[in-house]
């Protein structure tokens, strides 16, 4: 008998996109999933990230939220001080996030949440990596999806999906082909930011009272300045202080490379931030000369579209972020948790009718697309708030800090009662389930 759950479904891309994607297909019961992934391993960087109860939401779901949390923070609030002193402007208490949502608001190691994703996928038979195995180019977007790949080390090959799901991040050479086919061009966009992020372990930091503090602590800090700021938190059971940081673009503006990262020198990070205080200083320069690493902070112009034929983006193929709202991967995850259900209301006797597959997919656009291009604005706007200059308009936001969020909103967005109300309390699986019908009858 036919069943919506033996289509074939091809990811590109394992990135936090990609497994969760593969993950949420698997768990909904689909049997033929295939991730194509040009690295040889998950290989993430060393870097923190923050979990907001959206994404936990999907990762309880998906079965490895437990796992991820063994190692996570649970945020009870946030600290944003002046950079130049360490003087607190604000303290947004969270402690009643989970009441709230349900879930907590937590920050962990990204390969935790890498590695929760993964062990998570390793679970189910269903799912192949192909690790290794670049996307060459889409032969074709419909009927089916027609790609090619190549292995590293042997000849190319083509595969048939009957959906394909790129989740193969911000220079997606799907997206790029895509939107030639629709007669548009990708257009990338500098951000003119670039962001150094650093790991600090205990040993490290244990013998400063201060630096201890802050490592020991449910807290999120945030250090504010003109055109940069840190943000920093605990991650790995508080044994590693996660420091990410926001500044003018200087050193790429000159040298653009095909990674967006390039090694950074010690003196040019601690020349950036010399007007921050002491308790920052002595924390950068416990960066070990020759580690330092520079990340291009790169975003994209709004797509017209993000599904053609039985091809959908998602993630940071499709909205690639600013991070100041800390939501870039859990779009992406819960990109993955919608298409998944989405596909999976596919009435089994028109499974393999093209038009009902562009038009499943494009009920996931409907849903996703105005709130990811809401947040991705809204991180590029709390970004110009952070780092303003002296002048009328600092004097008001820092007025507005001083309130702590009891009128309901911090010019910080993340912190922001209003926005977190917003962000955290739409359950998208659900909404996808309980609109799907309404929305495919609109198309
Ligand atoms: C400084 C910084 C801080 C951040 N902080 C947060 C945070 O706190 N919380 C949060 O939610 N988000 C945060 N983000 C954003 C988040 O990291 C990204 O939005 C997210 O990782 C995007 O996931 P993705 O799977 O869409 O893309 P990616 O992670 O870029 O994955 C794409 C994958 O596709 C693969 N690939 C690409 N091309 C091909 C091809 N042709 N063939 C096969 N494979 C291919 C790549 O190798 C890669 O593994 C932050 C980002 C930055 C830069």
């Amino acid at each position: 008998m036919a069943d919506v759950r033996d289509l074939r479904i091809v990811i590109i891309g394992a990135g936090m996109g990609g497994l969760g994607t593969a993950l949420a297909f698997a768990k909904k019961g689909f049997k033929n999933i295939d991730v194509f992934e040009t690295a040889s391993n998950l290989g993430f960087v060393g870097a923190g990230i923050q979990l907001p109860p959206n994404v936990v939401r999907v990762l309880h779901r998906l079965g490895c939220w437990d796992e991820i949390f063994a190692e996570a923070t649970n945020v009870k609030g946030t600290s944003i001080r002046q950079g130049s002193t360490n003087a607190e402007l604000s303290h947004v208490d969270m402690p009643d996030i989970e009441e709230k949502y349900g879930f907590p608001h937590c920050t962990g190691h990204r390969s935790s949440l890498a590695g929760g994703l993964f062990n998570g996928c390793r679970k189910q038979s269903a799912i192949k990596f192909h690790f290794s195995t670049s996307l060459v180019k889409v032969n074709s977007f419909s009927p089916k999806a027609v790609i090619t790949v190549k292995p590293r080390d042997s000849d190319e090959y083509t595969v048939e999906a009957d959906v394909l799901l790129a989740s193969d991040g911000i220079k997606s050479r799907t997206r790029t082909q895509m939107l030639a086919e629709l007669g548009t061009e990708s257009q990338e966009e500098d951000t003119g930011q670039a962001a150094y992020r650093i790991m600090l372990k205990r040993s490290e930091m244990e013998h400063d009272p201060e630096m201890l503090e802050l490592l020991n602590s449910d807290t999120v800090v945030r250090w504010v300045g003109e055109r940069r700021h840190i943000i920093a938190y605990p991650v790995s059971n508080k044994n590693i202080y996660n420091l990410s940081s926001a500044q003018p673009d200087t050193n790429f503006a000159s040298a653009t490379n095909a990674t967006y990262t390039t090694k950074g020198s010690k003196s040019e990070m601690l020349k950036v931030f010399e007007d921050f205080c002491p308790l920052v200083h002595r924390m950068l320069n416990l960066v070990p000369d020759g580690e330092v690493c520079e990340w291009k902070l790169r975003v994209h112009k709004p797509l017209p579209t993000w599904v053609h034929g039985s091809v959908a983006l998602l993630g940071d193929a499709c909205h690639a972020t600013l991070p100041h709202l800390s939501q870039g991967a859990a779009m992406a995850i819960e990109d993955g948790a919608v298409l998944a259900e989405v596909v999976s209301k596919i009435p089994a006797d028109k499974m393999h009718d093209p038009e009902t597959i562009t038009k499943t997919l494009k009920v996931y656009e409907l849903l996703r697309k105005p709130h990811c291009s809401e947040l991705v604005a809204l991180a590029a706007h709390s970004g110009r708030i952070l780092h303003l200059g002296e002048g009328k308009a600092k004097e008001e936001r820092d007025r507005e800090f001083r309130q702590n969020g009891k009128t309901g909103s911090v010019p910080d967005k993340w912190a922001s009662p209003d926005v977190q109300k917003m962000i955290y309390s739409h359950d998208w699986v659900q909404e996808a389930s309980d609109n799907f019908e309404r929305l495919y009858a609109t198309l």
